[in-house]
């Protein structure tokens, strides 16, 4: 009988799982993709996505379209839960799918406790996808009137997009755009001085009020509350607060680690299933806890592609490595960046456009598989 892999999410952790979707068919196997959406957009692109340097086909990887095209079944829905005994996936149309094998990458959500009501005019930055609906909004509403923006956060998510509802806001004919980032205790405080000094400097030069040591308790349509009892006015909401991981493992009962994020070994297998894997921001690398960044997802591909081959034919698996430091490239919009890796540090145009070459042909690289 055939094996069954289902590929749960076809985030950056499986875009080489979806480009040797073959190479499992060969062995004769049946693979089904479940995703959300028939595309998957590129997060390290979507700042740039919402300030208008890119467009939605730039930043996105047509999921179904290669799944079809290389032999795969996909289905369009949202993994709910996972039966691990039974060897079953749930999804939120109601289907149900068997698995021999399961690779999971279902990625992270931005937590919305603090959101009050509604989300109308507020926006998570995630699912990237979404942050098209927040640059429609914009544009809109800037043709007749100033706009206030409040962006919640004070990590690299908030500076970049910050700094690109900035960008979006010198479009012709708009009215002005006045951001404020609401920091929190400061902004960036988990990155070297260097780095914070230069985004601050940004920001600033562009008039982006920065607001540190005021934390925001709550928000709801048009207004955000900080505890200290101020109310601030704002058209449109960004909440950039950090991310959780998929919290599936945690509610299918599959053992997680303390963020929620299912527990894998050096083999980025569940401790307690060994026919379940997963890659990305969903798992939590019990060697060693890793921070959520696409560097990793993009790192673990080969190893899930190699371990998942293992598994049908009884090879050896191989340990993930996560490897040393990582370059980081914030892209602060107005064309100009932050780089930093060990003591390499600087900032503008220059490190917008490293940025802009490494994410464009990460892209291509997978997108040349829509064409082929
Ligand atoms: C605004 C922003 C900018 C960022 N910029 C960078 C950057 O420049 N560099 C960097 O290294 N990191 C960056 N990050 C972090 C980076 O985005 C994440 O670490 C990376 O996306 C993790 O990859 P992933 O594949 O695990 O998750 P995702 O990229 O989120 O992919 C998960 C996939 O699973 C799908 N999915 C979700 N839930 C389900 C479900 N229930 N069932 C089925 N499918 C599901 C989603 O649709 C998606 O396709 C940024 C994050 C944000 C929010």
């Amino acid at each position: 009988m055939k094996k069954r892999l289902v590929v749960a999410g076809g985030g950056h952790a499986h875009m080489m799982l979806l480009a040797r979707i073959g190479d499992f068919i060969e062995r004769g196997c049946e693979v089904t993709v479940v995703g959300p959406s028939e595309h998957h957009y590129y997060s390290g692109m979507g700042p740039g996505l919402l300030g208008g340097t890119y467009q939605p086909e730039e930043v996105r990887f047509a999921t179904r379209l290669v799944t079809e095209k290389l032999g795969g079944k996909f289905v369009e829905a949202k993994v709910q839960a996972i039966d691990p005994d039974r060897q079953l996936v749930s999804l939120d149309n109601g289907e149900q799918i068997s698995y021999d094998l399961l690779s999971c990458n279902l990625g992270s959500q931005v937590p919305q406790q603090m959101v009050d009501g509604p989300l109308d005019d507020i926006f998570l930055v995630k699912p990237i996808e979404r942050l098209l609906g927040a640059q429609q909004r914009i544009l809109e509403l800037g043709i007749s009137k100033t706009v206030k923006i409040g962006v919640v956060g004070g990590g690299p998510s908030a500076v970049e997009i910050g700094g690109n509802i900035w960008q979006l806001g010198q479009t012709p004919g708009m009215k002005p755009v006045e951001v404020t980032i609401f920091a929190g205790r400061k902004l960036m405080p988990d990155h070297p001085e260097g780095v914070r000094g230069r985004a601050n400097r940004s920001l600033q030069q562009r008039h982006i009020t920065i607001l540190e040591g005021t934390r925001v308790t709550s928000v709801q349509t048009g207004k955000i509350m900080a505890d200290d009892g101020t109310e601030y006015e704002c058209d449109l909401i960004f909440i950039a607060v950090g991310v959780n991981p998929s919290r599936v493992f945690d509610d299918s009962g599959i053992a997680c680690g303390p963020d929620g994020g299912m527990s894998v070994n050096r083999y980025l297998q569940s401790v307690t299933h060994d026919n379940i894997f997963g890659g990305g921001d969903c798992i939590h690398f019990a060697d060693q806890p890793l921070d959520k960044v696409g560097v990793y997802a993009v790192r673990q591909n080969p190893i899930l592609v190699h371990n998942l081959l293992a598994t049908i034919t009884d090879q050896p698996l191989k340990p993930f490595e996560p490897g040393g430091s990582y370059l980081l490239i914030f892209n602060l919009g107005n064309q100009s960046g932050i780089l930093y890796k060990w003591s390499i540090l600087f900032g503008g145009r220059l490190a917008f456009m490293i940025k802009d070459y490494i994410d464009r042909k990460f892209m291509r690289t997978f997108q040349a598989l829509e064409a082929a």
